[in-house]
Formats: C-alpha cells, sequence, structure tokens
C-alpha cells in the first residue's frame, strides 16, 4: 500500500508533525495527572490498569485498582485467587469478562515464564485476553518498547491533527493510525510518548465540542481546529442499536433466605450471581404459577419497580418482584442463600443491585 493511501497521512505529508512529539512531552512532564499505576509502572501494575481501564473512568478505577493490588499483589497470586474473591474485587467495574481473562493471563504468565513477563510485545500479545492495544500499552509503558498503542483517545487526537476524516471505528484506520503513531513516537521515550497521547485525549482533546483547543500543546499542528471542524472528528460509523430485552427478576424470599443462582461461566456476567432471571415482563398470576409449580406456597408479593441496564449490545428493561413464599425447595441450579451472607459472600452485577439493595 502506498503512503499516499493510508488513512493518517505519515510524516511525508506533513513534515511538520515531526515537532509533535517534543511539544507532547513536555506537556506532560509537566501536566501529567497522579495515578497509582505510575508511581511503579511494573507489567502487572500496567496490565491490570489498562484492562480495568477499558470502558471505565479513570475515577472510577483508582480505588479497584489500590484494593486489587492490595490483596493480589502479582501474578503469582493473582494465578491462584479463588473465582468468588476475585469477582468480589471486580464487582461494581463491569464487563467481568475481564477478570476472567486476567486470571488466565497470570496463570499463563506462571506456566511459561515463571512469574516474569517478557519484554516481548508478541508474548504480551498472545496472553488471553490481550488485544493490540493493551499489549502495545504494557510493550510500550512497562518495558519501553516503541510500539503504538492506539486506543479511542489516541485515535480521536490524531483523527482531528491529522483532519482524517476516516470511520475510526474500521480496523484499517487503527492500522493506519498505529503506524502514524510508531512514526511520531519519541523510541528514548515510548513509554511516556503513549501515556502523553492517552493523556491529551483524556484531558485536552475531548470528544465532541468539549475539546480545549486554545490550551492544547500541539494545536498548531491541528488541522481539524485550522479548518474549524474540531466536534466532527473523529468520524465513526453508526452503532448497531442495542437488542432490547424484557426480564423479570423475582426475589424469592423464604424465611431468612434468597434464591440465587451462579451465571454460567463465559457468558454474560458470569460466574457472578443473580436472583431468578426470567425472560419478558411476567404478571402477578405468572409469578404465582412459577412458585406454585415447584412446591412452593405465595405468601406475598410485592413490586420492587422497574430498572434498566446497558450492556454493549444488550438493553435490559427489568421489572423487580419480592416473592415471599413457603415450602419451595432448591431447584435447577438455584439455591437459597443466607441474605446475611449475601453481601460479602456473593458477588452480584450492578445491575441487579437497585433491587437487591432493597431486601438487603
Ligand atoms: S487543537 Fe483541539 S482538536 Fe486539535 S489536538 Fe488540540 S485539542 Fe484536539
Amino acid at each position: 500500500m502506498s503512503t499516499d493511501s493510508k488513512l493518517f497521512p505519515g510524516l511525508s505529508q506533513r513534515p511538520d508533525l515531526i515537532d509533535l512529539s517534543a511539544l507532547l512531552l513536555d506537556w506532560y512532564d509537566r501536566n501529567a495527572r497522579t495515578l497509582p499505576w505510575r508511581d511503579d509502572p511494573s507489567p502487572y501494575h500496567v496490565l491490570l490498569s489498562e484492562v480495568m481501564l477499558q470502558q471505565t473512568q479513570v475515577e472510577t478505577v483508582i480505588p479497584y485498582f489500590r484494593r486489587f493490588i492490595a490483596e493480589l499483589p502479582d501474578f503469582a497470586a493473582l494465578s491462584v485467587v479463588e473465582d468468588a474473591r476475585l469477582l468480589r474485587l471486580w464487582q461494581g467495574l463491569g464487563y467481568y469478562r475481564r477478570a476472567h481473562y486476567l486470571k488466565r493471563a497470570a496463570i499463563e504468565i506462571m506456566r511459561l515464564y515463571g512469574g516474569v513477563l517478557p519484554a516481548d510485545y508478541h508474548a504480551i500479545r498472545r496472553l488471553p485476553g490481550v488485544g493490540d492495544y493493551t499489549a502495545g500499552a504494557v510493550a510500550s509503558i512497562a518495558f519501553g518498547l516503541p510500539v503504538a498503542a492506539v486506543d479511542g483517545n489516541v485515535l480521536r487526537v490524531l483523527a482531528r491533527i491529522t483532519g482524517s476524516k476516516a470511520d475510526v471505528t474500521a480496523a484499517r484506520a487503527k492500522k493506519d493510525c498505529a503506524a502514524l503513531v510508531t512514526e511520531l513516537m519519541d523510541t528514548r521515550r515510548p513509554g511516556d510518548f503513549t501515556q502523553a497521547l492517552m493523556e491529551l485525549g483524556a484531558v485536552i482533546c475531548r470528544p465532541g465540542a468539549q475539546a480545549k483547543c486554545a490550551c492544547c500543546p500541539v494545536n498548531r499542528l491541528c488541522l481539524a481546529r485550522a479548518q474549524n471542524n474540531v466536534a466532527a472528528l473523529p468520524v465513526k460509523a453508526p452503532k448497531k442499536p442495542r437488542r432490547q430485552e424484557h426480564r423479570s427478576l423475582l426475589l424469592i424470599r423464604q424465611k431468612d433466605a434468597l434464591l440465587l443462582r451462579r451465571r454460567e461461566d463465559g457468558g454474560l456476567l458470569g460466574g457472578l450471581y443473580e436472583p431468578v432471571n426470567l425472560p419478558g415482563h411476567l404478571t402477578e398470576a405468572e409469578i404465582k404459577a412459577f412458585v406454585t409449580a415447584r412446591g412452593g406456597r405465595l405468601l406475598a408479593l410485592d413490586s420492587l419497580g422497574e430498572r434498566r441496564h446497558l450492556f454493549t449490545h444488550i438493553s435490559w428493561h427489568m421489572r423487580g418482584w419480592l416473592v415471599d413464599t413457603q415450602g419451595l425447595c432448591d431447584f435447577d441450579d438455584h439455591f437459597f442463600a443466607p441474605l446475611s451472607e449475601i453481601a460479602d459472600g456473593y458477588p452480584m452485577p450492578s445491575a441487579f443491585k437497585g433491587f437487591i439493595n432493597q431486601v438487603l
């Protein structure tokens, strides 16, 4: 492919971008935020923080990161942690598959490298759950390797600086953007360059009309600003609409216990606990029939209201019910858990918290 067909023009078309690295690093040296994973950017800390930061705000991640490394200080501890404890440490961060992948990555690092991750991009990229971006971030920040890490912030910054109208959700745009980052990178400080680009996207080159161009250290290089086109970039193809699902959450209570089950590993919210969760919005008669069909007797039925929870591809419209029963036995994979043990003993997704908290 010729340079001319690149979706992000390189130095041959924009020789002025040779100044970007120095301007950016000078700004970063004076303005970098103090973040706990920056104190000691070990491979473990960088991998953990990068995985936690996917889909999650920095302010949310900080206390989770601190708690996590206090309880599980290295790959060895993470590789042998019980799933319930792991999920409790992750509870509230969402996207729980990330936690399972992290543990699997730690197991691989123990098995293959005795707990010491090698300074090798391809070895990092082969770990479970690690994609191009995370591998690039660990390689450059933890090991100082000159490898690009292209996330949404970096795509936005470089689409604006170069004025690229490419759809940044396309794989080719990410590839061309990575090539440009590698070309512009200060190879003496790859980790700082990676973090400086991300930082610029996070605090200055904000999405939409929130960009703070007047105080941007690279504004003299920015084509989008020169063309008064900042809010329109980057271009993103419209997302597919989320699938809409109606669910009924039955908090079936008997004496001082609540009926729960553990969701299957590997799927949505895998390994977490939930109350009876049924498709559709059940009527009161249908809930009574559900209890009766399992040998129980309905004592009382109270509405817990409606809530909505958004996943990446699905939207759940949930109706909650508190169902007091008698005579119901455990069934299928459901079992009665003492109410007093639920908060600490049974990690549960935030999707259900609004209902569960009404009965604990
Ligand atoms: S000048 Fe504005 S649009 Fe351009 S990189 Fe800086 S903040 Fe982003």
